[in-house]
């Protein structure tokens, strides 16, 4: 190695890139400061894990991450693709799929074709292609042998599940999901759970809001406590359940337990 090659930093060769990167994220409604400066770094993989009061800001985060809302100033990074930037949000969001509490499917569409929709028409799949697509998709949310049913006769479990085949089946670098199982049952919870423990083991990069405190445990490679639009303390679960720092991340440990 010359010296030249040791002090200068040349590439990206050496360095291990965070997949997703956001730096000083701000974004108000009105004159209600609702996030105030989120820095945040997530390796390709791992399972950020966002939990904090009602209102504090996590789910505008995750908004902010495929652009369903717009920041106001900061910037955020998925690799190199700036999604807060000039880009198509169709394209931020086919790479960054997203699952809602409240489960979004097309009433009157079958569970694979409200899969096949957005293979169709944001992927331009054919037909045949994009529905043995979908059917692997609902086979690895457990649905295989509920493709042909229509939303009004699945359980709030299974439509969820659906909605994280329609998202997976857009081949995303990134998962998020905006407790997914807060309107459900803990029978029917425990059916979505299952589906997004097998997302970690597959290695799937996700940001989960939760007050699922179990999955969130067993599942983050991090949590972040948030409460005014801030990251009041970010660690590794065993440490942010058993000895966190922040008085205020204490006592929201200690109010939910
Ligand atoms: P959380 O998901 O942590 O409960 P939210 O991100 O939903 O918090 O909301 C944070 C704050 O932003 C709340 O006070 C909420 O009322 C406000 N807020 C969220 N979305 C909007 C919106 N579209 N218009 C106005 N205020 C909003
Ligand atoms: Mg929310």
């Amino acid at each position: 190695m010359t010296d030249t090659e040791t002090t200068e930093p040349t590439d990206t060769e050496h360095r291990t890139e965070p997949l997703l990167r956001l730096e000083d994220v701000h974004k108000s409604y009105g004159t209600e400061r609702v996030l105030r400066g989120i820095s945040l770094e997530i390796e390709r993989g791992d399972v950020e894990v966002l939990v904090g009061p009602s209102g504090s800001g996590k789910s505008t985060l995750l908004r902010c991450l495929n652009r369903l809302t717009e920041v106001d100033e900061g910037d955020i990074y998925l690799g190199d693709l700036e999604v807060t930037g000039e880009n198509n949000p169709n394209e931020i969001r086919q790479q960054i799929g997203m699952v809602f509490q409240d489960i979004n499917l097309f009433a009157h569409l079958t569970a694979r074709k409200n899969v096949t929709l957005g293979l169709r028409k944001v992927r331009g799949m054919d037909e045949t292609e994009a529905r043995e697509r979908a059917d692997a998709e609902l086979a690895r949310v457990g649905l295989a042998d509920q493709a042909d049913s229509y939303p009004a006769q699945l359980s709030g479990g299974q439509k969820q599940r659906v909605g994280i085949a329609r998202a997976l089946a857009m081949d995303p670098e990134v998962m998020l999901f905006d407790e997914p199982t807060s309107a459900l049952d803990p029978e029917l919870s425990n059916e979505v759970l299952a589906v997004m423990r097998e997302l970690v083991e597959d290695g799937m990069t996700m940001v989960v809001v939760t007050h699922e405190m179990r999955f969130a445990r067993g599942a983050a490679s991090s949590i972040s406590f948030l409460e005014s639009g801030e990251i009041v303390e970010r660690g590794p679960p065993d440490r942010m359940f058993d000895d966190p720092k922040e008085e205020r991340t204490k006592r929201f440990f200690e109010s939910i337990r």
